[in-house]
């Protein structure tokens, strides 16, 4: 039995790259984005692997990839190389690379990034997890491959732990995003979401991990409120990367959480997660990108790559469900995102909802950017006024 798991898992592809590293010398290491860090490392030292993660995204981190990169790269390539410079040189041997198709340029990410690497004279294994093909079963060959873990107990585990600290980190996420712009006590939902980052991370058993989800729901509930504020709500839509990893969107969760906006995320990694392993005959209803693609029918006949079609989806949803406006962020030079803009000027007119498009760059200064939310939260607290009170608005003016 055993021989035969071995005998299938050897004629995956990824033993066609590097096997000349053993599993018990790997050292291994994967981009910062969020917090994803906390279920990866649960996940890859339940099956016995050495890990090394690099620093958070920071300038210097920027910094670093952007001097090794060429011009023109959109910033999520940059930081993806930095922080595998940086695990590199603390020792990491394995590195992990997520790409995918269309016109997102991901797909070329991971050749250029392991060209530029050798040619720093680093010797590394890539582990490559195409998003668009890696189900479950080339999941589990690829984190096969770099921890020859054959104790199915051990992939139960690790896979409980993974996915129960990413719905976890997520449900804190949602948390925090509701309860900033309403807490009576300035920075205290924040303080709650630091908190239980912690919990999660050194949480260590299944049981535990599943209970997280409710436990972190009753206790944001602590955190005293003003009910009668007038709240109104705003979708952040995307590019995933900068969606998910606050050095790169420059905080705007906080930035729009402490304006008095509530931030909804359609985007979350647990639920993508969930969308790219799951087999699609588990799935009952509607999935997330299934209800982008039936929104954006009127302005995109398919998709072309990145999350474009997600980004015109949800802000068709948005309008048709009484959400106040949305924020569209960007890296300069990415071309899913690109076109998105470019509908997205149709759509805000068509569908009747204010919509800003922020670029995000190496180049982007934290002041004017503020300056730009800042107006964009004036005019969607105006609109709402417009609509809630008519008469009193136009005295207003
Ligand atoms: S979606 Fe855009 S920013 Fe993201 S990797 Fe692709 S091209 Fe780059």
């Amino acid at each position: 039995m055993q021989a035969n798991i071995e005998k299938e898992l050897q004629t995956n592809k990824f033993s066609q790259m590097d096997d000349t590293i053993k599993a018990k010398d790997r050292i291994i290491a994967w981009p910062r984005m969020g917090r994803i860090d906390i279920p990866l490392k649960a996940l890859l030292l339940t099956l016995g692997a050495k890990v090394v993660i690099p620093p958070a995204n920071s300038n210097e981190v920027l910094e670093l990839g952007v001097k090794n990169s060429i011009e023109g790269i959109c910033l999520p390539y940059k930081l993806n190389l930095a922080n595998y410079i940086m695990a590199l040189e603390n020792g990491a041997n394995t590195l992990m690379m997520f790409q995918a198709p269309g016109s997102c340029r991901l797909g070329n990410y991971t050749k250029m990034a392991q060209k530029t690497l050798k040619k720093m004279g680093y010797e590394f294994d890539m582990v490559i997890f195409d998003m668009y093909k890696s189900k479950m079963k080339q999941t589990l060959q690829a984190f096969w491959h770099v921890t020859r873990c054959i104790n199915p107990f051990k992939y139960y585990k690790a896979f409980s732990l993974g996915f129960n600290k990413f719905f976890a980190i997520d449900e804190a996420e949602k948390q925090m995003f509701y309860y900033r712009p309403r807490e009576l006590r300035k920075g205290e939902a924040e303080r709650y979401y630091n908190k239980w980052l912690k919990i999660i991370d050194g949480t260590n058993t299944i049981i535990g991990a599943k209970s997280l989800v409710k436990k972190i729901r009753k206790d944001f509930k602590n955190i005293e409120i003003d009910r009668k504020k007038d709240i109104p709500v705003v979708y952040l839509l995307g590019e995933f990367f900068v969606l998910l990893d606050p050095y790169t969107n420059q905080n705007i969760e906080k930035v729009l959480g402490e304006m008095g906006i509530e931030v909804q995320r359609q985007i979350m990694f647990s639920g993508w997660l969930e969308h790219v392993l799951k087999p699609s005959f588990f799935y009952k209803k509607e999935s997330h990108r299934e209800r982008c693609v039936r929104y954006a029918k009127e302005y995109m006949k398919r998709a072309i790559g990145g999350e474009c079609i997600e980004t015109i989806g949800d802000t068709v949803y948005a309008a048709k469900n009484g959400i106040d406006g949305v924020i569209h962020l960007m890296p300069f030079s990415c071309m899913p995102e690109i076109v998105s803009q470019n509908i997205l000027s149709k759509v805000s007119k068509n569908e009747d909802i204010p919509i800003l498009s922020l670029v995000l760059d190496e180049q982007t200064g934290k002041t004017g950017y503020v300056t730009r939310v800042e107006a964009f939260v004036d005019l969607v607290k105006r609109k709402r006024v417009r609509k809630e009170h008519p008469q009193a608005e136009r005295i207003k003016l």
